[in-house]
Order: C-alpha cells, then structure tokens, then sequence
C-alpha cells in the first residue's frame, strides 16, 4: 500500500485545501492528456487523493488501514464500529505525526533560603544554576555546518512505522515510533560536533534574582524565559525560584505580625519603665506601664513586617515574661518580706481564678469556641 501523503507530497497534517491544491497541481502536470508516459503516476494520484479528500477514508489509512481492500482489514469485523476497535485496542488516538525536533526548552527550579531580615526588606541575590543554553557553534540548528536535516526513508517522514499483527479479529494494523529516526520523521546525518545535534549544551549560569520586601516562606518567582532553552534551538521554559524562610533566633513570624518573648525584672513591671529593644529597623523604646503582670504583651505599630501585596507593615507583639528575683541578698530579702508585710501578702490565701478568666481557660476557650 503506497504512502498517499507523499504520493501527493503533503505532511500528514495537512489541511483539504492542501490536500486538494497539491492533486490539482499534480494532475494538470501529470494528465494523461499532456503526458501520455505518466499514466500509472497518475493512476496513483488520483487514488491518494480519492482516500485523502474524504475524512472516513483519510482516518482510516492514517490509523493503517487500507480503505481500498474489500473485506480483510479489521474494519470487517461484525458488531464492531471502527472507532470501537480501535478505542478498545489502542487506548483511544495518540499524537499522529512526527515530533518535531524543536521544542520548548523545561522549567526550572531552584530553591533558595533567605534571612528575616532580607525577606522583610528585599534583597537581590545572585546565584549559579545548571542549565541549558543555545550551540554557538550551530546556533540551535544541530547540524554540522553546511550539512542538513533529511527525511527519514524508513518512514518518509511520518516518524511511524506500521506492522501487521495476527487477532482473534483478523488482521491488526499497529503503529509504532520509526526506530530509525526515533519518530522525527527526519534525520541528521552529520550532526554538529559540539552539541551532537541537540542545539544546545549544557553549562553553569550566573542569575540575578530581585526578591520583593514582604515575600514568605514558599513564595515563587518566576523568571520568564531564564529555564533551560529546548532542543533544536527551542525557546526557553521559565526558571522558578522558590524561597525558603531562615527561622529567626529573636521574631516569630504570623503572616505579617511579628512575635517575640522579653524577660522583665518583676521590680520593672511593678514600677514600670522603658527600655530599649532591637528590633528589624533598629532601636526602638517600649513602654512597660506600672503594675505590667506576667504574659502580658506590648504592640509596637508598624514594626513588623511589610505586605508584599499592599502597602504599609503589620505590628511586633512583645510578649512580656515576668522574673520573679531569685538568689536574694539578706537585704533584699528583708526588703521583700517588708513589702509583702505593707501589703498583706505575709500569709496569702489560695486564690483559683474562674474558669473563663484563668490562662487556663482562656487557652481552652480558644481551642472549643471557634
Ligand atoms: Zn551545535
Ligand atoms: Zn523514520
């Protein structure tokens, strides 16, 4: 059976107007009218478009059937549509026609760490990834200068071969990938020497990143056109940086709060005071009113961290941990005991809190109510 897509000389995509411009030209050329010696070429022909210019008959040679034969093939099976087999055998229809050599080029990504401090304020970071980049030498083409792409004869370009394989219906026409140029349809047969015909080579790469100020843990960035380039001189697939947060020793992060724990001599909380605390923008003074109790928290505004969205920052919450003195001097002592003799506190009475108003409860509260 002849190949009918070559007889005509069209691709196997081609479209019923190719279809039908490349016989027309054919047939003016090849009539038996004007050229009495070529009357089996147009024999042939006429047969390839009659099978092409109908879709029934088109689908059934591409799937390797020959629309010609009466009986035979396994479209002569009882009971069975066409399709039915052929959705029973092969899985439904794959990609048809060959690959093409030029492809775009795979994503990629690289994942890369980065300080509260940098994701707080931004930072450009530069870094080093393995990659693909076009052949110099062949400029993508693959091909050794002056040599070119040919079409694969095993195939005639359609990158398929098909067998013939004995069932329980008859005759099974199977497709499968041309082993001898790998299902392009064509080949190189004097491949460039610095790629060996892949357009490309493999090569380290210094990559400058800009990461915004705000940006979390699992944030992606994604560099447009800076992943591998494709084979045969693709474009390139993007190139993901994925960001890992660094936890900090001092500030815990929650979206953009941020939260810390800061130890206060119980004479400081009794009296109040303010002190200085480092915070991501520096220095900055926190106000312990008097009579300040254990777990209490301190809001500074704004000295969390930036939205990366919108604008302005979120606040640090400073939770306070009251020390209680411990190693007294005598004088120290004799101090505290005069205290709690002013207040009364020399023999104090156990005191519960109410469920709702103890630490307890409100912990639980938080973890029933919501
Ligand atoms: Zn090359
Ligand atoms: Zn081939």
């Amino acid at each position: 059976m002849a190949d009918y897509y070559s007889v005509l000389g069209v691709s196997r995509d081609a479209t019923p107007e190719e279809i039908k411009r490349a016989y027309r030209k054919l047939a003016r050329e090849l009539h038996p009218d004007v050229n009495p010696d070529a009357g089996e070429k147009f024999k042939d022909v006429t047969a390839a478009y009659e099978v092409l210019s109908d879709p029934q008959k088109r689908e059934m040679f591409d799937l390797g059937g020959d629309p010609f034969s009466q009986g035979g093939g396994f479209n002569s099976a009882a009971g069975f549509g066409f399709g039915d087999i052929v959705d029973a055998f092969f899985g439904g229809g794959g990609q048809r026609g060959p690959r093409p050599r030029k492809r775009r080029g795979q994503d990629a990504l690289i994942r890369l760490q980065v300080t509260l401090e940098e994701a707080a304020f931004g930072v450009t970071r530069e870094f080093t990834v393995d990659t693909a980049v076009t052949c110099s030498t062949c400029h993508g083409e693959g091909t050794s200068s002056g040599a070119a792409i040919i079409n694969c004869s095993m195939c005639q370009g359609r990158g398929e071969v098909q067998s013939v394989q004995k069932s329980f219906l008859g005759q099974v026409m199977t497709s499968r990938q041309c082993p001898q140029c790998q299902g392009f349809g064509t080949l190189n047969p004097h491949p460039c020497a610095e790629c060996t015909g892949d357009g490309r080579v493999r090569t380290r790469s210094n990559i400058s990143v800009t990461i915004p100020p705000g940006v979390e843990g699992g944030t992606r960035i994604q560099m447009t056109g800076q992943g591998e380039v494709g084979p045969g001189g693709g474009p390139a697939g993007d190139l993901y940086v994925e960001l890992i947060e660094i936890p900090h020793a001092i500030f815990q992060r929650r979206g953009d709060q941020l939260h810390a724990t800061m130890s206060l001599p119980m004479t400081a909380a009794a009296l109040g005071s303010t002190l200085e605390l480092e915070t991501l923008d520096g220095m900055a003074p926190i106000h312990i009113k008097p009579g300040t109790q254990s777990g209490a928290t301190v809001t500074l505004k704004g000295s969390g961290m930036p939205r990366l969205r919108s604008s302005g920052r979120g606040d640090l919450v400073v939770h306070l941990d009251i020390q209680t003195p411990t190693a007294m001097t005598s004088e120290q002592e004799e101090l505290v005991r005069k205290l709690a003799e002013l207040r009364g506190e020399e023999k104090p009475l156990a005191q519960f809190h109410e469920q709702s108003s103890s630490l307890f409860g409100k912990l639980k509260d938080a973890f029933t109510t919501r």
